[in-house]
């Protein structure tokens, strides 16, 4: 094997595992950390989709994903007094197709980390400080201890400590669609069968799901805004702001909202994506929503994910470990499938959270368009067999 072997790898969300996963594959020694006491619980159904689908069933996941998928049937459009205006069926709801399937968050990570089993992982563990020279990185943990690693790969999310410390300011920009969003648990007390309930109207939308488990309900709240909150990752703050918001909305937003005290798996963020020149310095490389955020509204975040961490892993695997070559490729070819679909981020972002009111006709306009776009996005890279190379 080259010179490269020890990798750190940081956030054990989507990106971080897959990245593991492929990088043991191909020879190299990863070791994860995760900010959280545990995996973290919360988060809404995410769709793997495009050659995602592909990659998956390369990992021997997709059936495992497949079995615990959400089985939606139908997904229902109401106004805020709770007529239904429409129906559709679920997958095309979602904008699924084919082998396309959607599963919650959270079981998504469970098979991921069952997929890494061996990989030292360690939780409430974070980077303090990263030194970087010629030939080691440097970092510092938040217990004092200092450790050396060929590599490091940031794959914190949205708001990547790595990021921050690694790059300089203007090496990113932080472009906020100007919306934010909630997803939390509630019990299913309207008694919903395999059911998403949608509700939009002013700028704001209100959905409620009923999947496998019928005891309980997820809920995802969003609406149109900007700067907002003083402090956009402060729960009591996202919290307060959302029940301000709502509260006069109608339909079932009072209800729910007073559920929400009770909820334990509560997590809002902006949709926010990040736009960086290049997703690597040194040895340092990020990945998934710390590199390339689409935000959640694309709908891609976890597939821009899983295809990020097979590529760099692979071509690191390719350039015999030459990570500066490996590297320059990463940032190469994974470049028009990321424009693609933070492109769609904006698309779906400009199509929902509408002043006016959701026609039939317009839902279904919206819809078609999104499928299409969705399609395309999400296939927009041609990926390398790099496991058995011609
Ligand atoms: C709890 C949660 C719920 C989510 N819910 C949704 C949802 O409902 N819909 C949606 O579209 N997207 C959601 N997302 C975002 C979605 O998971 C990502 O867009 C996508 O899957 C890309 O994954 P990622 O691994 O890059 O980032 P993430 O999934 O955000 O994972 C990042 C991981 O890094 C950890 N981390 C952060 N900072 C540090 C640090 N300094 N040191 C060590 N570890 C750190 C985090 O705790 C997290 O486990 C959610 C993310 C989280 C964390």
């Amino acid at each position: 094997m080259s010179n490269v072997n020890k990798i750190l790898v940081i956030g054990a969300g989507i990106a971080g595992p897959a990245a593991c996963y492929w990088l043991r594959r191909f020879g190299f020694s990863p070791v994860l950390v995760e900010r959280s006491a545990s995996l973290r619980k919360g988060g809404h159904a995410l769709d793997v989709r495009g050659v995602a689908i592909d990659l998956v069933k390369r990992m021997g996941i997709y059936q495992k994903i497949y079995n615990m998928r959400t089985q939606l049937e139908f997904g229902r459009h109401v106004d805020p007094e709770g007529n239904t205006l429409h129906e559709e069926k679920g997958e095309r709801f979602g904008f699924r197709e084919g082998q396309d399937v959607e599963i919650i968050r959270s079981d998504l990570v469970e098979i991921l980390i069952d997929s890494i089993e061996g990989v030292p992982l360690q939780f409430n563990q974070t980077i303090e400080s990263v030194k970087q020279t010629d030939a080691v990185v440097e970092v510092q943990f938040k217990d004092g201890r200092t450790e050396h690693f060929d590599l490091v790969i940031g794959a914190d999310g949205l708001h990547s400590t790595t990021r921050r410390i690694v790059f300089d300011k203007h090496e990113y920009k932080l472009n906020d669609l100007g919306a934010y969003f909630s997803v939390f648990s509630i019990p299913n007390y309207l008694n919903l069968n395999n059911t998403e309930v949608q509700c939009e109207a002013n700028q704001k939308l209100l959905s409620i799901t009923s999947d496998k488990n019928r005891k309980m309900a997820e809920v995802a709240f969003s609406f149109r805004g900007q700067n907002v909150l003083n402090n956009v990752r402060d729960e009591s703050e996202q919290r307060r702001v959302l029940r301000d918001t709502f509260q006069d909305f109608g339909w079932e937003a009072p209800r729910i909202l007073e559920l929400m005290s009770d909820s334990d798996d509560f997590y809002s963020d902006s949709f926010t994506q990040v736009i960086m020149k290049s997703w690597t310095k040194g040895r340092v490389a990020l990945l998934g929503d710390a590199a390339y955020s689409a935000s959640p509204i694309s709908g891609q975040g976890n597939n821009l994910a899983l295809v990020g961490a097979y590529v760099l892993a692979g071509e690191l695997k390719q350039a015999g470990g030459n990570y500066k070559r490996a590297f320059d490729r990463y940032n190469e070819i994974l470049r028009p499938f990321i424009e693609a679909n933070q492109k769609l981020g904006v698309l779906v972002n400009e199509s929902f959270l509408v002043r006016d009111e959701v026609s039939k006709e317009v839902a279904e306009e919206r819809s078609n368009n999104i499928m299409e776009q969705v399609k395309i996005a999400s296939n927009m890279i041609v990926l390398q067999d790099y496991a058995n190379p011609h």
